[in-house]
């Protein structure tokens, strides 16, 4: 029986080893926090086959340093006098050319929509469960401006055979009465979820089934020689292992420098606030001028958004969480998101690749080794399919999508 070590218990982490577990591995699961907060638990919760086109595409670089200097824009990258900042920077630069969207799309819409598989497969198990949704997604517009916009991504996602259909003011009236928009993209293809239910119950389950839980313990450096690593050492403990996967998310290259690894992640903080009464809002939908999600719950509507990469940290900026409530107040003019409900806001950190797909695979340098991260805005869609994928490879089994484009040691 093989004994695998998974360092986080994000989305990523939970995930593989509820697919290593049913392939008979022994497994255990380190987290430095309870496994109760972070970027799997304040996300959307949407499973998103439509978002075919990567971070890393043209006219990211411009909007992103006009959008530099406003403090409550939905994208921000405070500069910084750090090399590996710097050296994502340029990578991601050079990964922003429609040839790499081309390339990308596919790639992309397969991994997604093989993780949606996943999820219905989780659900219909009922080994545990959990809400899921398929009653896909409104990208909503107010402006021609954007209208043009979103109809030339809807292109792109129609071309991958996503079904996406453009409705009018009328229709989207009565599908969302509360919305006030100009009319929308409706992506039939997207699910959604509500994370923290999810997360929590997949906990229980794996701690059912045998998976060791060592949270609240934070893995510090590792033991290794030649191309093996042996153990890892955390603030309580050394723990052997055969195989051992790096899921940590947005703390992953830090982790991968203790092995002598570059892993080019930067940190991207996203904010959520969560109304816990009737909103009227039956669809889950994306507010395309402001890049604000909203996502009907199991039992509240969730709010969310901006993209602000700024190091690690979870300082919460009350100027961008303003921002996502007036984006709120001016889609659905019936909701006023209050002060109590934006002091309970919360954050998490997506994990960014520079090129916008996921490090998922076995590295050059350690032959038990193995990373998964950098999913950035995918993580939760693409989180299953990720477990999935480095549980074939581990167990020699053949992966069911094809990898190269999630080769870890990929150059940029
Ligand atoms: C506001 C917001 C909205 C989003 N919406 C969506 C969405 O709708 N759909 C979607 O697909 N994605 C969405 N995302 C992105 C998605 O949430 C992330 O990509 C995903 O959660 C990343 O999961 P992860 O497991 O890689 O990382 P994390 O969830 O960050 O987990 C990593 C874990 O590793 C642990 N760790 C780190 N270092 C160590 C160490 N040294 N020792 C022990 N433990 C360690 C951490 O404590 C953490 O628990 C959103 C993100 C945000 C912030």
């Amino acid at each position: 029986m093989k004994n695998i070590i998974i360092i986080g218990g994000g989305i990523i982490g939970l995930s593989t080893a509820y697919y290593l577990q049913q392939e008979g591995c022994k497994v255990s699961v380190i987290d430095k926090s309870n496994i109760s907060k972070g970027a799997s638990f304040v996300n959307a919760g949407y499973i998103s086959p439509s978002h075919v086109i990567p971070l890393a595409a043209p006219g990211m670089v411009g909007t992103g340093l006009k959008m530099m200097l406003n403090t409550a824009s939905p994208f921000y990258l405070k500069p910084r006098f750090d090399i590996d900042l710097w050296r994502w920077a340029w990578a991601f630069k050079k990964s922003a050319t429609a040839k790499h969207v081309k390339k990308s799309a596919p790639i992309i819409k397969d991994l997604t929509i093989f993780s949606r598989e996943l999820y219905q497969d989780m659900k219909n198990s009922q080994l545990f469960d959990f809400h899921y949704e398929q009653k896909g997604m409104l990208m909503c517009y107010q402006t021609a401006e954007f209208e043009d916009k979103e109809a030339l991504i809807a292109e792109v996602a129609k071309a991958q055979g996503l079904e996406v259909k453009h409705i009018g003011k009328e229709t989207l009236l009565k599908m969302e009465p509360e919305l006030k928009a100009k009319g929308a993209f409706y992506y039939l293809c997207d699910a959604h979820t509500t994370p923290g239910d999810f997360m929590q119950k997949m906990h229980q389950y794996l701690a059912s089934k045998g998976v060791a839980f060592y949270t609240n313990e934070t893995v510090l450096d590792f033991n290794y020689s030649g191309s093996k690593i042996q153990s890892v050492s955390t603030s309580k403990r050394n723990l052997n292992f055969d195989e051992l996967v790096i899921a940590s998310g947005s703390w992953s290259p830090s982790l991968a420098k203790k092995l002598g690894i570059k892993l080019l992640v930067q940190a991207g903080k996203g904010y959520r606030i969560n109304v816990h009464r009737p909103t009227g809002i039956n669809y889950p939908a994306i507010l395309a001028e402001r890049n604000t999600a909203v996502s009907p719950m199991a039992g509240f509507t969730r709010f969310g958004g901006t993209m602000e990469i700024s190091g690690i940290n979870h300082n919460i900026n009350f100027k961008r969480v303003k921002a996502i409530a007036d984006a709120a107040k001016s889609f659905y003019p019936n909701i006023t998101i209050n002060k109590d409900e934006m002091r309970d806001a919360d954050c998490g950190l997506r994990p960014l690749s520079p090129d916008g797909l996921p490090f998922i695979g076995r590295t050059k340098k350690f032959k038990n080794l193995c990373f998964a991260t950098g999913h950035a805005m995918m993580g939760w869609s693409q989180g299953p399919a990720t477990g999935k994928i480095i549980s074939e490879i581990i167990t020699d089994k053949k992966p069911t999508l094809k990898i190269e484009g999630f080769n870890p040691n990929r150059k940029f």
